[in-house]
């Protein structure tokens, strides 16, 4: 038996906010509405918001970590990579200082998790070198 349900979300391509409803049928996001009552949008998108959730399921989308090796990409577990990441993200801090990195967000992320990533730059890494492509 299948189950459709919508569920409430804001868009993530720009910084107007416009909230939507993720259309989800079988565990998988189909579609966008978008809300008539959120005071931004008031039931509108531009062509962005509509295709929203194009790239969730995408064939060419990468699900998980690959590492580059003598000009090669290869699997990796997320531990691996992120072990990797960490090591680099530290070593490039204390050779060259805080700003010598620079913490580039994607808008395939939701808020929140760009809210987070803005955190691991300036709190931990503490430089204010972040941005965001939704920002271009
Ligand atoms: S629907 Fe368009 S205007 Fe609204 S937040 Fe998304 S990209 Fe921005």
């Amino acid at each position: 038996m299948s189950s459709e349900k919508q569920i409430l979300s804001t868009c993530i391509y720009c910084g107007c906010g416009c909230g939507f409803y993720f259309k989800v049928k079988d565990g998988r996001i189909n579609g966008v509405v978008p809300s008539k009552n959120h005071p931004i949008n008031k039931g509108s998108l531009c062509i962005k918001g509509w295709n929203a959730s194009e790239f969730v399921h995408h064939p060419d989308r990468l699900t998980e970590p690959l590492i580059k090796e003598n000009g090669k990409f290869r699997k990796a577990s997320w531990k691996e990579a992120l072990s990797l990441t960490v090591k680099k993200l530290k070593e490039h801090k204390e050779k060259s200082g805080p700003d010598s990195l620079a913490f580039f967000a994607s808008a395939k992320c939701s808020n929140e998790e760009n809210y987070l990533f803005m955190k691991l730059a300036r709190a931990v890494f503490k430089t204010n070198n972040v941005d965001h492509c939704a920002r271009l």
